[in-house]
């Protein structure tokens, strides 16, 4: 039974408009996960005002076209929109065209991921996979996995087996 995840759309956080958009050819292969590295967030009004400055940096300092991630999640579980499902992302250098970033809000160094994160992030996979976004057989990895950097944190990618599960 598919369940069905609510997810706070670009407009309910007040998303700018992204400057390009490049769609995914076919269902993404591949999920990559990862943490923002900044402090944690709880409720709509504390992770919008975060999300709204994460996009502020990904477009304005780091010169991407939008926000990053695909998704993000807060530590209460809400599940925000970021370039949504089919749109490649900016998140995993050479990584970019058969995969989908999903970003937990916090860090992930020394904290551990919640429950409810967990758990969403896990419908959220199943959703994009019964809509077709996402390949039957999709590899889960983390950011390390691809690149030299710590991210998405020692807790949350010793978490990614529990992402795995069904
Ligand atoms: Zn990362």
């Amino acid at each position: 039974m598919a369940q069905k995840v609510n997810i706070v759309s670009r407009s309910q956080w007040g998303a700018a408009a992204p400057r390009q958009k490049e769609t995914l050819k076919g269902s993404a292969k591949r999920v990559v996960i990862h943490h923002t590295a900044l402090p944690s967030c709880n409720g709509l009004k504390e992770c919008t005002d975060r999300l709204v400055s994460i996009q502020r940096g990904h477009m304005n300092e780091k010169g991407f076209d939008d926000i990053g991630y695909n998704f993000l999640v807060g530590g209460d579980g809400t599940v925000y929109e970021g370039r949504g499902w089919g749109v490649v992302g900016a998140h995993v250098k050479g990584n970019n065209h058969d995969s989908l970033g999903i970003a937990f809000m916090g860090n992930f160094n020394n904290d551990t991921p919640s429950t409810e994160a967990i758990s969403s992030v896990k419908q959220l996979l199943r959703s994009g996979v019964s809509q077709g976004f996402l390949q039957r057989e999709f590899v889960l990895l983390g950011h390390r996995d691809l690149g030299s950097t710590e991210c998405p944190g020692g807790k949350l990618y010793a978490a990614l087996p529990q992402l795995r599960g069904t």
